[in-house]
């Protein structure tokens, strides 16, 4: 009988990991959302589309490079943006470096992971609360206390903070665990009637409130109603995490009319999307854990760095030492 493996998450350090290990064990994936993708993450409200998480991811290795241009040829992901420019108070700073190939799923962020997951066994919609340690493996539970299986494996590849309270005190990754530090993020979502031309596809925000502000209409398959996507700052979002989100609404757009001279506070649509766990600012500087004797691992991007390509990165390198663990079961 094959190993049975739980993975814990299905954004792209899940999926990765899925993929890489599938043909060797029996692995099913827990994603407490409706959708995959983790915080490569879209929405659609009222006509307008946005890509609220991730903005667009680079391939530096030669294996994400062949996915992402597979994913291109399949039509899950799309080349955007062709630069990143600066927005500053006193006007725009042109991006003149030499353009790197930077990838988004089409139609949508999520689409890379949704393609990439083509024939996973994924349970949606099912969060993991518990683990109990059961017959040599793990019994897993949700939120309800409702039994969801057993398992001879488990690999959490949720935020380092979610994963630490999903982990037992005896797990051997627990002092690393608690090295890595993460840090919010708030996203404002901006649909407006009419085109509006900003000069730019996507630009760096210098402010001390927002951080990066992006024209949806202008990525590959996109809805092309005018929707911009503005981040805040990490360390403005962790001063301002538990505020009151009209105030954090209404803060942002008051900078985005500094820097922009328009003010959009009566756009048809606004949305606020905070985010507790955005950034690494503290990876682990491990490219996985893994605790042999309990059966337990955990691996994203947090172990590495703070990145799309980090969090493939650190999946890989624990899908390598699973599959040795795997052959010699
Ligand atoms: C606002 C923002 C902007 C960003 N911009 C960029 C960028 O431009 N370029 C870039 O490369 N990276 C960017 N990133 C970072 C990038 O999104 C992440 O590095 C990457 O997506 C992390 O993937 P992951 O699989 O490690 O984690 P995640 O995507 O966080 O996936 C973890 C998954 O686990 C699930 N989960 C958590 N707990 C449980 C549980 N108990 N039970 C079941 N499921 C659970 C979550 O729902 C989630 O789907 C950005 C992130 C944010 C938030």
């Amino acid at each position: 009988m094959k190993t049975s493996i739980a993975i814990i998450g299905a954004g792209i350090a899940g999926i990765t990991l899925a993929r890489a290990i599938s043909h060797a064990a029996d692995v099913t994936i827990f994603e407490k959302s409706r959708g995959l993708g983790g915080r490569m993450a879209n929405r659609r409200r009222e006509g307008f589309a946005f890509d609220h998480g991730a903005q667009y991811f680079t391939a530096r290795s030669p294996a994400l490079k062949a996915t992402a241009k597979q994913a291109v040829a399949q039509g899950h992901a799309g080349i955007w943006p062709k630069a990143v420019h600066t927005l500053k108070a006193d006007g725009l700073v042109t991006d003149t470096r030499a353009p790197e190939p930077r990838y988004v799923g089409v139609p949508g962020m999520s689409a890379f992971a949704n393609g990439l997951a083509d024939g996973l066994h994924i349970r949606k919609d099912t969060t993991v609360a518990r683990l109990a340690a059961s017959e040599g493996g793990w019994a897993l539970s949700d939120n309800e206390g409702h039994d969801l299986g057993r398992v001879d494996l488990v690999v959490s590849t949720a935020p380092a903070p979610q994963t630490i309270r999903l982990m037992p005190e005896t797990f051997a990754g627990n002092a690393a665990l608690k090295t890595v530090e993460m840090s919010g993020c708030f996203t404002l979502m901006i649909g407006l009637e009419g085109p509006l031309d900003l000069g730019f596809e996507a630009a760096r925000i210098e402010d001390p409130v927002l951080s990066w502000i992006a024209a949806e209409a202008g990525k590959p398959g996109r809805s092309d109603r005018t929707a911009l996507t503005i981040h805040s700052r990490n360390d403005w979002a962790e001063a301002n995490l538990e505020r009151d989100r009209g105030e954090v609404q209404a803060e942002m757009l008051q900078s985005l009319k500094q820097l922009m001279g328009q003010d959009l506070s009566a756009a048809t649509w606004i949305d606020l999307h905070r985010w507790r766990y955005a950034n690494v600012e503290k990876p682990a500087g491990q490219s996985f854990l893994f605790d042999e004797a309990l059966g337990l691992g955990a691996c994203g991007d947090w172990c590495l760095g703070n990145r799309v390509e980090a969090a493939v990165e650190s999946a890989t390198a624990l899908s390598e030492r699973l599959k040795r663990r795997l052959q010699g079961a």
